[in-house]
């Protein structure tokens, strides 16, 4: 027995293994990615496009394009600051895995159920990592001294996990709305009106943003260096491991990642049935 293909998936295959390598490839010339987040792009990529479409490959694209950009916005002051991303603001597969993952699984589901939801869920996990992405990365070119998300009456260093900025938050805001009107592609496609995918989208995004950084401040894990007696978010620092402050070692940067959009999609999945 010949195993049965669906004829329109064995396409969106084929485009999605042209189209995503030659994209990737665009992004690791650019330095958004080292080899290994190449690799890993490669996989989320190729598993959206192909599973979800084209429309849902748009909104990975948007992440990883302004993700890039504003990453190397002020670069050099934040590398000054030593707030900046590792080699250069290349991003590696674990960055990009903890990036992706929700939305890579979403589109699984989508495929699977054939469940319009499941699209509400991709759009508030991969909106929340773009919104996260944005308001980071042109929070911290911000002259004004973050706040804690938990305490707000407690400035604090640039670069703390958890610290908000009104220009982060603008920028959050500004992130989650860009995404929405890129989701109103696949929301169409879907049979959605303009402005239910924007809402969906917005409070996914917006939502995800604030869970990461409420994350951030509590349960990610913050050490002190044993050697120089620097504050980081490192559990090695100076080549050996750091006295753990608070949070939990389990909770790195990345898992903070996952956890987020996995929240921001399940908002956005709850508003989607709301609405
Ligand atoms: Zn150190």
């Amino acid at each position: 027995m010949v195993p049965e293909v669906d004829p329109s998936l064995a396409t969106e295959f084929a485009l999605a293994s042209l189209v995503v390598p030659v994209l990737g490839l665009g992004a690791y010339r650019l330095g958004a990615v080292d080899i290994t987040g190449y690799v890993a792009g490669l996989f989320a990529g190729i598993t959206v496009f192909w599973l979800g479409g084209w429309t849902w490959f748009v909104l990975v694209f948007y992440l990883t394009t302004v993700g890039s950009i504003f990453t190397r916005l002020g670069f050099s002051r934040k590398a000054g600051l030593g707030v900046a991303q590792e080699k250069g603001g290349r991003r590696g597969w674990r960055n990009v895995t903890a990036n992706l993952l929700v939305g890579g699984v979403a589109a699984l589901l989508f495929r699977y159920t054939g469940v319009g939801l499941w699209y509400a869920f991709f759009l508030g996990a991969v909106n929340s990592m773009a919104s996260d992405t944005l308001a980071t990365e042109i929070g911290l070119t911000s002259a004004e001294r973050p706040r804690l998300i938990t305490r707000l009456r407690e400035r604090v260093e640039a670069g703390t996990s958890g610290a908000v900025t009104w220009r982060g938050a603008y920028a959050t805001l500004g992130a989650a709305i860009g995404g929405g009107v890129i989701g109103t592609m696949g929301g169409s496609a879907l049979g959605w009106s303009f402005p239910l995918a924007i809402a969906v989208a917005v409070v996914g995004g917006v939502s995800g943003t604030f869970f990461d950084s409420i994350i951030g401040a509590t349960l990610q894990g913050r050490y002190k260096c044993r050697e120089c007696g620097k504050e980081t978010e490192r559990g090695t620092h100076c080549g050996s491991p750091a006295e753990i402050l608070r949070g939990s070692r389990f909770m790195d940067n990345d898992m903070v990642n996952v956890v987020s959009s996995l929240l921001g999609g399940s908002v956005a999945a709850g508003a989607f049935l709301l609405l």
